[in-house]
């Protein structure tokens, strides 16, 4: 028998959704929908300075108007930071992690980018430091990154692939360079957080905007690495205006809430967002 479709729509409360969210919420309510399977709901909330309180009400009452319904409870990631810490902590035994010190302007001079951008990578300064360096600046500062070792990741693990839509699909995570899982006083970075909370909810089925392709590679690794089962995965293409630039949150205009408040209906905000029953 075929394992039950599970896919999840898992926003952050950081603002109003908007088309592009609702492009992703319906991709896996359909796809659960259609196979008769579970369509879950998470709340990405551990980016403390960016998530404000209200959003998180406000997220459900516009999938609810939507007509996307969700199964079973929400997961709220800032509830579950012992899950993230117990799979950082593994990470930490096998030595894959190290601290990095570094600010933004001292990765930008260096040509990298702090999150591990595609085409600037993190250099890669602080895994090149010795014992005694790394000690002493572990001890003056109580809140430094905490990055992946992913040259040495991946010589554990090799480049896993996954099951793109039905097709095999590769990309080399060394090209996303050692990204933050991490900080020392806080235990989780989206790459980990969304790893384990894929595994923990069961999740078969990964549907989301394809400017997260790039970051599967970094997920299937650390699901060899923590002994997690590989979802299958679908990357929808990101909505564009007019002049083909990708709609953002700052644009307010797209919101569900306003086009709501300016009387369409939710059938024609999913027509706006480019859902069709394929
Ligand atoms: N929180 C992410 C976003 O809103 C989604 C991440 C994911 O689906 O893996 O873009």
């Amino acid at each position: 028998m075929p394992a039950p479709v599970v896919t999840r729509f898992a926003p952050s409360p950081t603002g109003h959704l908007h088309l592009g969210h609702a492009r992703s919420a319906w991709e896996g309510w359909h796809a659960a929908r259609e196979a008769g399977g579970r369509f879950l709901l998470r709340l990405e909330d551990i980016d403390r300075g960016r998530c404000r309180p209200g959003f998180d009400a406000a997220i459900r009452e516009d999938l609810a108007w939507l007509g996307l319904g969700w199964d079973g409870a929400v997961r709220r990631q800032s509830e579950h930071l012992s899950d993230y810490r117990a799979a950082l902590d593994r990470l930490d035994a096998a030595g894959l992690l190290y601290p990095c010190f570094c600010t933004r302007r001292d990765i930008h001079a260096a040509g990298g980018a702090p999150q591990g951008e595609l085409g600037a990578p993190y250099p890669g300064t602080c895994r090149r430091l010795g014992a005694a360096e790394r000690a002493e600046r572990l001890a003056a500062a109580p809140d430094c990154a905490l990055r992946l070792d992913v040259g040495a990741a991946v010589g554990r693990a090799g480049r896993p692939g996954w099951d793109e839509g039905g097709r095999p699909a590769t990309f080399d995570p060394a090209l996303l360079g050692d990204i933050v899982l991490a900080r020392k006083e806080f235990p989780a970075s989206y790459h980990l957080a969304v790893t384990v909370d894929d595994a923990v909810q069961g999740v078969t089925l990964v549907t989301r905007g394809e400017d997260l392709f790039a970051a599967t590679a970094i997920h299937r690794l650390l699901q060899e690495l923590l002994g997690l089962p590989a979802p299958r995965y679908r990357h929808h293409p990101l909505l564009t205006d007019a002049s083909g630039r990708r709609l953002a949150k700052r644009d307010r205009a797209a919101t569900i809430r306003s086009l709501r408040e300016a009387g369409r209906s939710p059938a024609e905000v999913l027509t706006l967002a480019g859902c069709e029953a394929r």
